[in-house]
Order: structure tokens, then sequence, then C-alpha cells
């Protein structure tokens, strides 16, 4: 039988207390306590996973009730997905759990120059948690965060003058910094590790990589601003592979849909059997490190990553559907050079209607929470357009929620 969680009974069922915790607290918010009503406490792995999962909102709605605090650090509040209206939050203690990372993966030591190009403020996490775990490996530190696309050359001359050995970001961001670099003829032969989180790994990073930094190798995280980390790659494994931490608890429900249990007392988000929206199974690595791998599938819900942020287009359809004069509606994203260059709603009007198209894309625009954001600096590349027809799959003869075209 092909084993549903990452860790086998023996490692995991000693700690379960930490979920039975977890279960504790969330059988007090009103929203939530009576789906636990007929369970009992989770003392075995089995038990854990006939446990009702947790989703997005449902996590969202026990937050709001428990507002957690550390005991012993600050409290910082970051964004949690929701991709509508204000941001929904997450909460963590100061350290972000990095030193349960760094005991297992440590991608960076003291000689390292790192250059930690993840978006700081707009209460995003993974500034703060690469900084963390920099912090741990007592290595130099250039926090250089998000920069626009005219400062690019300047900084990287400096980065190139400083001779930094490790880069951080978002695969989107760092495929700007690579491109950038490699535009301007420009190398970065100290650079080695290439640290990412927040999305998918992406290949044409490799091309720009052996172009600018021939030595440098991708170090990957997996995880949430739920979960935070929950596992890690070196350059020995496939990009789309990681090796849970022992404090999270990783199961394969149906349909290959990952969720994650805690095991970190120290933890503050109610993490039980919570879905991310990724598929996944269990594999072992080829890398050769022992134990259970999760191999991420990509995902399962309707949440897009548009510029390192989660795009909810079930939400974003729903709302131009409800526009009066739309028939139906679909959104449209279309990769430039490997990232998001434009998001666009087509829009299929009733016979005869009329509809109004800029004040609905304004109205998208400033209560999408991730597009007002992801296009701050060209909400240009936010459309709405009336269409004849919608875009369909010729195979399947499907219309999709949403589609997305690479133009090179
Ligand atoms: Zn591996």
């Amino acid at each position: 039988m092909t084993p549903s969680f990452s860790l086998p009974p023996e490692a995991a069922e000693p700690h379960l207390h930490v979920a039975r915790r977890t279960l504790e607290r969330l059988r007090t918010v009103p929203g939530l306590a009576p789906r636990y009503a007929d369970h009992g406490e989770p003392l075995t792995l089995d038990q854990v996973a006939a446990l009702p999962p947790l989703l997005k909102d449902d996590l969202n709605v026990a937050l709001a009730h428990l507002e957690p605090r550390s005991e012993q650090t600050a409290t910082w509040i970051f964004q949690s997905g929701g991709s509508t209206g204000a941001p929904k939050v997450g909460h963590a203690p100061t350290g972000f759990y990095m030193a349960g990372v760094h005991a297992h993966w440590q991608p960076l030591d003291h000689d390292d120059v790192f250059v930690n190009a993840w978006g700081a403020g707009r209460m995003w996490g993974a500034h703060f948690l690469a900084a963390a775990l920099a912090d741990l490996s007592g290595c130099r530190i250039i926090a250089v965060g998000s920069v626009t696309a005219d400062e690019y050359p300047g900084w990287l001359a400096f980065l190139a003058a400083r001779r930094v050995t490790a880069i951080g970001g978002t695969p989107s961001v760092l495929r700007l910094w690579f491109a950038h670099a490699r535009a301007a003829g420009l190398k970065l032969p100290a650079l080695r590790k290439v640290l990412w989180l927040g999305e998918a790994w992406q290949p044409q990073l490799e091309e720009d990589m052996a172009a600018v930094a021939p030595d440098a190798r991708r170090w990957g995280m997996f995880g949430s601003t739920e979960t935070w980390v929950v596992g890690t790659n070196t350059p020995d494994c496939p990009d789309d592979t990681f090796h849970p931490l022992p404090e999270q608890l990783v199961h394969v429900g149906p349909d290959d849909r990952l969720d994650f249990t805690t095991l970190n007392p120290e933890m503050l988000n109610p993490v039980l059997r919570y879905r991310t929206g990724d598929a996944g199974r269990l594999v072992a690595c080829p890398c050769g490190r022992p134990g259970r791998a999760m191999q991420v599938l990509g995902r399962q819900d309707s949440v897009v990553q548009v510029r390192g942020l989660g795009l909810d287009v079930a939400e974003v359809v729903a709302r131009a559907e409800r526009e009066p004069g739309v028939s139906r509606a679909q959104v449209l994203i279309t990769h430039q050079g490997g990232r998001v260059g434009t998001v666009e709603v087509l829009l299929l009007a009733d016979r005869g209607a009329t509809v109004d198209i800029e004040r609905l894309r304004r109205e998208l625009l400033s209560a999408t929470f991730t597009l007002s954001t992801a296009f701050q600096h060209d909400p240009q590349s936010f459309q709405v357009r009336q269409v004849d027809g919608l875009i369909s799959n010729d195979r399947t003869g499907k219309t999709a929620t949403f589609v997305v075209r690479e133009e090179s």
C-alpha cells in the first residue's frame, strides 16, 4: 500500500498532542465547531486522516476568532491568501519557525553574501522568513527587496562588485534579475546559490542562470503563509520534489489533494488537515535522501499565481458575471517571458446588452487585492474586454474559467 502520510506512525504519533491541541482550539470557533462534533481526539494517523479538512476560508474564520498571540516573541501579521477585498491574515512569531528549517537545511553558510530579493512590506512574509534563515546561517545579508525595472542595472552592478554568492526570491522575480543581467551582458561569477519560494520553479530560469552565473544552483522551499515552510530541496532533488520537515505532517488525500498538519507546538495558525489547494504524492527522492519526499503536481483549486500572489479566478469570474448584461466571463492570463504580463477578463454579453466595461474594470481592480497589488505599477496590464466568443479547448470543447497563454 502506498503510504499516505509523510511520516510513519511511530515518528508522528508521539507528536499528535499538538494536533489534539489544535483541534481543541478549532472547537472553540463557533463557525467550525459543529463539523468536529462527531470526531474524537486523534491518537493515530488514521484518526487524523478521518478529521475534516480545513480550507483557506475556514482558516481565516478560525484566525479571526482566535487572534493567536505568541507567548515568547512579537506576533507578526502577514497576508494570507484571500484574493478579494482586504487582505486575509496569518500569524507568526518572530523567527517564523526558521530554526526548525535551518536544523535540516543549510543552503547558506557564514561565508555567503546573500541578497534578499523577496519584496518586503505589504504584509508579505517571505522576505522576513528568508531573513530569519540568513540570520541563523551567520552570513552577510543585503536586503534589497523589490526594485523597479529601471533600477536593475544599478543594483546588478553593485551586487557584482560585492561578489554576492547567493540570491533569493520568487521564481518570477528571479527571472527578472537574471534576464536583466543577461540583457546587460553582466555576470555574477561568484553566485553559487539561488534560493526560491512562493511559486513553482521556472525551468527557463536555468538558461539565464547558465549565462549569468554558471556555478549557481537552485535551493527550494515549499510552503504557504498558513503552514509556513513545509519542505525544502537541494540541487540534487527534482525541482518539484521537497523533503517535508519532521514538524510538518503531510497527507495525501483523495484526488492527490495534499493537506498539512502542524506538529510544532509553537505554531500560531491552527493548521490541522489544512488544504493549500496543491496536489501531490509521496515519493522516494532521486537525491537518495531517505524518507518520504513530497512531489507537488500543481494546483487543483481556482487560485493561480499572478506575480507571486494568489488570484482566485473563480471569484473574479463570479463578480464579472453578476454585472448586468454579462452572460459569461473568463480570465485570460498571458505570460510574457515566463512571467505574468497581463490579466484580462473576457466578457460574453447578452444579445443587445451594453456593458460598462471601464467601470467594471476599475471596480474589479480596486476590489481585488491581488490585482491592485500585482499591477500597482502597470494597472493598464489588467483589462476587461467584450468578445464574440470565449476561448475553448479545441480538444475537449471545454471552456475553462481561466486560460493561460505563453507569449514570447
Ligand atoms: Zn531530494
